[in-house]
Parts: C-alpha cells; structure tokens; sequence
C-alpha cells in the first residue's frame, strides 16, 4: 500500500469535562497505489479527524495518543516536523479540506495563494510555481490569466473548490485527501466535481481518500470503501462488494437508510436508534446499542478485524 495506518488512537482533551474524548480508536486503514478510497460516515464519526491526522494538522485538544501512519514505508508520525513539512506535507500528501471554500484569505489574490502555499513548503521560484498552478487550474477547467487575479469573493462556489482542488495538487502530490469536497455545492455543480476528481485519479494517477457522509456518493466514486462509525472502522472493502452485499450491520443499515441504494422504496428505513454520544465511552462494539443482532459478547468486548472474503468486518457475526 502507499499509505498504511496502524493502530491509530486520536483524543480530544476536554479539561473543563476532565475527560478526553476517544475521536480515533485503533484505526487500520491501507491505500492502495491508484485507488479512491472512499471514507464514509456520520457526522462525528471521525472522518475529518483521519484527514487531519495524515496531514499531521490536528490541533490541540486534539492528540495522537499513538499509532503509525506509514507512506511509501515511512512512518509520518515518527519524523520532525520540519522533515515532514518540507518533504510530505503538500508535497506528497495534500489536502482539500472540508468547507474548503472559506479557507481562502479574502485580502489575497487566488495567485498569491499558490505563492504562499509553495513557499510555506520551501518552494521559492515564482516562474515555476505559477507555471506549476496555470498547468493545474486548466486541468480543473478555470482560466488561469483571470482566476490569478481574482480575489476569493470574486469566485463561485464551484470555482472556488476547482482553486482548492488546483492548490491541492500543483506540488505534483502522490495522495490527495478530500474531505466532502461536494457538500455545499448544487447537484450539478457537485457532479461536475465528482467527474473531475475521476479525471485526476486516471489522468494524473492520483491516489485519492474521499470523505463523505453520504454514501450514496460512493459508488460515483471510490474503488474500495472504509465505514466509520464513533471512530472505529467497521467494515473495508472494494466498493461493489460494500454498496451491493454489506456485511456488518452499520453498513447494512447505512445502506438500507440510503433510498438510492435500495432496490425498492419499501425497503428504505431509518438507521434505529440514535447517533452514539460522542462524550460517552461505548463498552463493547460501538453499534450494540443500535444493532439488531447485539449478542451479550457485543456489549463487553471489541471485536476483532474478521476476513470475509477479502472483506475486513468487525463483527462477532463474522468471528472464525
Ligand atoms: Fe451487532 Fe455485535 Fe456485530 Fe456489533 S459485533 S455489529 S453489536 S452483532
Ligand atoms: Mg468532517
């Protein structure tokens, strides 16, 4: 894999509450070379936390309480920050983050963004930067002799995640993470994107981890799929096998909740029960107090990763 993380804990330190809250619970996650890994949850279930980690950007309350997150071998949690700064952070691994439209500094020019960013990764020539961020803005369909010039508010919100995009790969990254690029967008706006993040992963080759809450984008768009859920991953596997025959029962109920995804109208129904309370510490398998087929073990022990033909469920349905 390019990107391999293991056994990631993340916090987050409430000193008022005394407590610290458990955003990441012993994560496994591999990214294959070429794929779009598609990152799919509810709000709070940990997606942008992922993103954030990889890009060593969590901020505190938030720590890594430990864990590895390996590129091309190398762990990124273990190097300085200036190592990782200057040779991974943009370089090979960026970024579009969520709400990416309200990250642009609306005193700056949309060419003085790639400046900074290029600079901030100790990229100085300005000549090469802006031939650089030209080559990308075309790739994402904007004209670049007048979207340089541009301040933010002068764009769409459609151009300005084309921008966010460009900023994202004009340093030739080898992994893009994107998180919810299409939420806040209309649908043709959002198909338009979706389309040319398929164009970036064929035409560059990018490697790409696509984080949705709404999976009923996933089979627009990834190759494999990761579920979260009250951050602990439930179910990996290549997309076909996850939309058309889920086998853990979150992703089960995620599916049936999602009417697209469903044969029939009749089949639609509401995931039971209520979203897990992010400041409560679930014993057990985080779904037991939602799942239909919560067995005594569920509610006292995590289970552990279970292959199902080349399909990782954490599930005592599937144990052995
Ligand atoms: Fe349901 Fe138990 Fe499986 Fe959790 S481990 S999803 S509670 S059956
Ligand atoms: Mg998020």
């Amino acid at each position: 894999p390019l990107l391999s993380i293991r056994n990631l804990n993340v916090e987050y330190r409430l000193p008022d509450l005394k407590i610290a809250v458990k955003a990441l619970k012993g994560v496994n996650i591999d990214v294959n070379k070429g794929d779009i890994v598609g990152v799919v949850g509810e709000s709070g279930s940990g997606k942008s936390t992922l993103a954030l980690a990889i890009m060593r950007m969590l901020k505190p309350p938030a720590i890594i309480r430990s864990g590895s997150i390996y590129f091309n071998g190398v762990d990124l949690l273990a190097l300085s920050e200036h190592e990782f700064n200057s040779k991974y952070r943009w370089v090979k691994v960026s970024m579009v983050p969520q709400a990416s439209q309200n990250i642009f500094n609306p005193t700056m020019r949309i060419k003085d963004h790639f400046l900074d960013t290029a600079k901030a990764h100790g990229i100085t020539n300005e000549n090469e930067v802006l031939k650089k961020a030209s080559e990308m803005l075309e790739f994402t369909k904007l004209n670049p002799a007048r979207v340089f010039n541009l301040y933010p508010h002068q764009l769409s919100g459609g151009m300005k995640q084309r921008v966010a995009i460009s900023l994202a790969l004009f340093l030739n990254p080898e992994l893009v993470i994107m998180d919810e690029p299409t939420a806040a967008l209309d649908v043709v706006t959002q198909m338009d994107i979706l389309n040319l993040v398929k164009s970036i992963n064929e035409k560059l080759g990018t490697t790409i981890i696509f984080i949705t809450h709404d999976i009923s984008i996933i089979p627009v768009i990834a190759s494999s799929v990761v579920v979260l859920y009250n951050g602990e991953v439930m179910e990996v596997g290549p997309m076909e096998d996850i939309i058309i025959d889920p086998k853990h029962p979150y992703t089960k109920a995620l599916v049936q909740s999602t009417p697209s995804l469903s044969s029939s109208a009749d089949e639609v129904k509401p995931i039971p029960g209520e979203p897990p309370n992010p400041l409560e510490d679930i014993q057990g398998c985080p779904f037991w107090p939602r799942c239909p087929y919560v067995m005594d073990v569920c509610k006292t022990d995590k289970p552990g990763e279970y292959n199902v033909n080349g399909r990782i469920v954490r599930c005592y349905l599937y144990e052995k």
